[in-house]
């Protein structure tokens, strides 16, 4: 693409566009450690400048970018600049697909045919009452104590910190609230000496359907990883080792 035409596409967008306006808007939310936000594009921008750009604009803002940007490709043809968070606002993924005659404009679709899709504490709450979640007793605390000094999930806290990968979904079956299943996990990773932000309760697609998870934004090490659970009402919590994403992988995405 022509250097004048590009620049002033992806000028455009980040001053005038509908698409990284409603973006900004979202960032809004009074409840930034509840929210998270898809944004889909056609680019031909290196996702370094787009990063340089994005975090000069927040910065200008006054909200500075405040984690470290992952550099994904969730799948073949897409890419991501992935766990965004300007300071104080809610993180999100900025996926991107490469088009050598495109600047930076929205895409058509990308998730659920949207181009911009917000998750926040409400939708998540309206989410949870699909499920019957059973309620805690000595059982249940006895096999979230277990669950959470297994090898399945210690094993899951290597993965993001190798060099190959940066990001992970550890995954399991459970019939517990995800606010149990956080309060546990962040025992265990406190027991670990791994440090987090906060953890953002999400959902996200598997093959087709919206699916919970738990999104721990980790300070030390500085990597972003989920716990995916499916529900199911006869155990507590357990390993999921059935394909859910990749085949590769048994237990994990
Ligand atoms: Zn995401
Ligand atoms: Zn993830």
């Amino acid at each position: 693409m022509e250097r004048k035409a590009l620049l002033d596409e992806v000028k455009y967008y980040f001053t005038d566009s509908d698409h990284w306006r409603r973006l900004c808007a979202a960032l809004q939310d009074p409840d930034p450690e509840g929210s998270h936000i898809h944004a889909y594009v056609d680019t031909s921008v290196h996702p370094d400048s787009l990063e340089a750009i994005m975090k000069a604009y927040f910065e200008r803002m006054g909200w500075p970018s405040s984690r470290k940007i992952d550099h994904m490709a969730p799948k073949s043809g897409m890419g991501s600049l992935h766990g965004v968070e300007p300071k104080g606002k809610p993180h999100f993924d900025f996926q991107w697909f490469f088009q050598k005659d495109v600047g930076l404009r929205p895409c058509d679709g990308g998730e659920s045919g949207c181009n911009l899709l917000v998750w926040n504490r409400w939708y998540i709450n309206e989410f949870y009452r699909q499920f019957p979640f059973r309620s805690i007793g000595a059982e249940e605390e006895r096999a979230l104590e277990s669950y959470f000094k297994s090898d399945h999930f210690l094993k899951g806290l290597e993965f993001p910190v190798m060099p190959t990968t940066n990001h992970m979904h550890i995954n399991v079956h459970a019939s517990v609230h995800p606010d149990m299943i956080k309060k546990y996990a962040e025992e265990a990773l406190h027991r670990k000496g791994r440090k987090i932000y906060y953890t953002c309760p999400n959902v996200y697609l598997v093959a087709g359907k919206y699916r919970g998870k738990l999104v721990f934004m980790g300070q030390e090490p500085e990597v972003v990883f989920d716990i995916g659970w499916k529900f199911a009402s006869e155990v507590v919590i357990e390993p999921a080792w059935e394909r859910w994403i990749f085949e590769e992988t048994p237990g994990y995405d």
